[in-house]
């Protein structure tokens, strides 16, 4: 049976270039680069909350960190070191070994180095917090939308919101490729890492769509003491949700499906042409859905100009 110490020097010491020290001693030493802000986010994983205690531990890896990501990715913020703090019910080397490889390669392709943690027996628990730079007083905030701001979302809505309920027996998708694009967007999710750096300057506020389009514009909205209206039928649908439409499990997953990691911003309307520009330079997709009103609410409209009602506010571990 490996040590906890055997663990971290098998499963999780690795070069960590961007750090001036890393794993091994009682903290790790980081220099933050002239004129920048340190950027600093967590997310807590817990088996049987945000994941099936059965995932492929690859995807779970990959999955850790991508969520964590995707908080930068919010920020404008560029990733640079991460700690992970596990809790594991026993030392299985197979399940880390995949598992660590999953977060490496992840790591690796953001440039992220791993310059820490904690290492304990519990039920499975995943903590990572991960730090990046900013250039001072540019961070993407929730607080920063104007009235009149187009409002966008990148890539595509609801294939997680989809893919979760395939695997909870509510969805009866049948088609073996659709259930796949579902399912990587559930367990595989792409932090838009370059596009939140690309709308530096750009976009007045952001934030990454991890409980669903309503609940999260919501936060933009009630930070910014702002409203919105929003188009129903501008929405980026998953194709597997829009080939479904307008059935309402659809819409639900659509508009209030969590775990997306899509980017919700807002924009001067004039600066359209900059967004897209960004986007393309990030090779991503993005959709103008709505805009900013000085109104409060969310007001979505369906295509006949009428007003949907929508309660689905998100996804919220304490609410009903
Ligand atoms: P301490 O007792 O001083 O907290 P630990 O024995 O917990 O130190 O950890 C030893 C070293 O290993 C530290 O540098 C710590 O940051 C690192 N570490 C522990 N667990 C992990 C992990 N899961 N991933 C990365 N680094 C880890
Ligand atoms: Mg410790």
């Amino acid at each position: 049976m490996p040590s906890e110490f055997d663990l971290i020097a098998r499963f999780f010491t690795r070069p960590a270039p961007n750090a001036v020290l890393g794993v091994g001693d009682d903290a790790a030493l980081l220099a933050i680069s002239p004129g920048m802000e340190l950027a600093v986010s967590t997310d807590m994983l817990v088996s049987g909350q945000h994941f099936f205690p059965d995932i492929d531990p690859y995807l779970l890896g990959h999955k850790t960190l991508a969520v964590n990501l995707s908080d930068l990715a919010a920020m404008g913020a560029t990733p640079r070191w991460a700690t992970l703090s596990l809790a594991l019910p026993a030392a299985e080397v197979d399940w880390l070994e995949v598992f660590s490889r999953g977060l490496f390669d992840m790591a690796a392709r953001f440039d992220v180095s791993l310059v820490g943690g904690d290492t304990t027996r519990g039920p499975l628990n995943l903590n990572v917090t991960i730090l990046g730079e900013v250039p001072a007083g540019q961070a993407l905030r929730r607080s920063g939308a104007r009235v009149g701001d187009d409002i966008w979302v990148s890539g595509d809505l609801g294939g997680a919101a989809l893919g979760l309920r395939h695997l909870l027996g509510e969805a009866n998708l049948a088609d073996a490729d659709e259930i796949e694009a579902c399912l990587t967007r559930l367990h595989a999710p792409e932090p838009r890492v370059a596009l939140g750096r690309a709308l530096l300057g750009v976009a007045h506020a952001a934030i990454d769509i991890s409980d669903g389009l309503l609940a999260d514009l919501g936060h933009i909205l009630a930070c910014s003491e702002t409203g919105a209206e929003i188009e129903f039928a501008r929405l980026p649908a998953h194709p597997a949700v829009a080939a479904r439409l307008p059935h309402r499990l659809m819409q639900r997953c659509l508009l209030a499906g969590g775990d997306d990691y899509e980017l919700c911003f807002t924009a001067a309307p004039e600066r359209a042409h900059v967004v897209l520009a960004a986007a393309a330079s990030a090779g991503v997709h993005v959709t103008r859905i709505g805009r900013i009103t000085g109104e409060p609410g969310l007001r979505v409209h369906a295509a006949d100009g009428s007003v949907m009602r929508v309660q689905e506010s998100g996804f919220d571990h304490f609410a009903g």
